[in-house]
């Protein structure tokens, strides 16, 4: 999967995702990123990106002409030559777009190539947005100061998703928000020690039932206890559960 951002930025890429099993996955070649830096394509001597708004208003806003060098650079097409091939999938990140969920990133990591544009400032003209077809999306109701933590997430979120990027590939089938859960939260984890003593002598146990080997009773708590913790965390979740189960039946 191709990564192409779009940023003031670029020494921020592939920060944290050069770690873990991100990390292994881009050694492996199982991804790959193209910074293009925004201010390469200012035009003035100071390098500016950005313009105040018309209308009037607080802060600054990128400007078009510049943002779109800057995808001219290495999408070659112009909009009107796209003609029948399809052009990567461009995504522009900000708080109003469409929230990132599981579902949004499995549609996403379906792609080869994904163009991610990250905003600074007040925001980004909008005629540059529509020219080129960006999707808004959002990873939560809250204004951070830039796209790139934005856009660092739907990375990582797509790339534990490419096959071969995870050892277990059954890992990303039983979690939270997954089709295997019903798209509800994951039931509580244990590991060893069985018991434990914390330094205040508590002795905690794991569940019994957990060290049964029975997997049928196993299984059962496992569900009793996801619906028990999306009850209490995610209710909305809930509720969206029992419509996906009444359209089932
Ligand atoms: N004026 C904008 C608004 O009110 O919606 C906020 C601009 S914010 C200071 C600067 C940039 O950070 C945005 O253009 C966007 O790229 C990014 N950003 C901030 N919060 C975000 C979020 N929750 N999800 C995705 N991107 C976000």
């Amino acid at each position: 999967m191709q990564f192409n951002i779009l940023t003031l930025f670029p020494e921020l890429f592939p920060g944290p995702l050069a770690a873990s099993v991100t990390g292994k996955a881009l050694e492996k070649k199982l991804w790959s990123v193209r910074t293009v830096n925004i201010r390469d394509y200012a035009t003035d001597n100071y390098r500016s990106v950005d313009d105040t708004p018309f209308g009037g208003g607080a802060g600054m806003v990128m400007r078009a002409d510049i943002l779109e060098a800057a995808l001219l650079s290495f999408n070659k097409k112009k909009p009107s030559e796209d003609g029948g091939s399809k052009p990567a999938r461009r995504v522009f990140m900000s708080p109003r777009g469409k929230p990132l969920t599981q579902n949004l990133v499995e549609e996403l990591a379906r792609e080869d190539e994904i163009t991610i544009l990250c905003g600074r400032y007040e925001g980004v003209d909008q005629r540059f947005l529509d020219q080129y077809n960006f999707e808004d999306i959002s990873i939560g109701d809250y204004v951070l100061a830039g796209g790139e933590i934005p856009a660092l997430a739907v990375m990582e979120a797509c790339i534990r998703l490419l096959p071969g990027a995870l050892g277990n590939a059954a890992t990303t089938g039983e979690e939270s928000f997954s089709e295997k859960t019903g798209g509800l939260l994951e039931y509580p984890q244990y590991t060893k020690p069985a018991i434990w003593t914390t330094c205040n002598g508590n002795i905690l146990n794991v569940p019994e039932v957990l060290r049964s080997g029975d997997h049928g009773k196993i299984e059962k708590w496992r569900t009793a206890q996801s619906l028990e913790v999306t009850r209490r965390l995610r209710p909305d979740l809930l509720a969206q559960h029992s419509t996906d189960q009444e359209k089932e039946e």
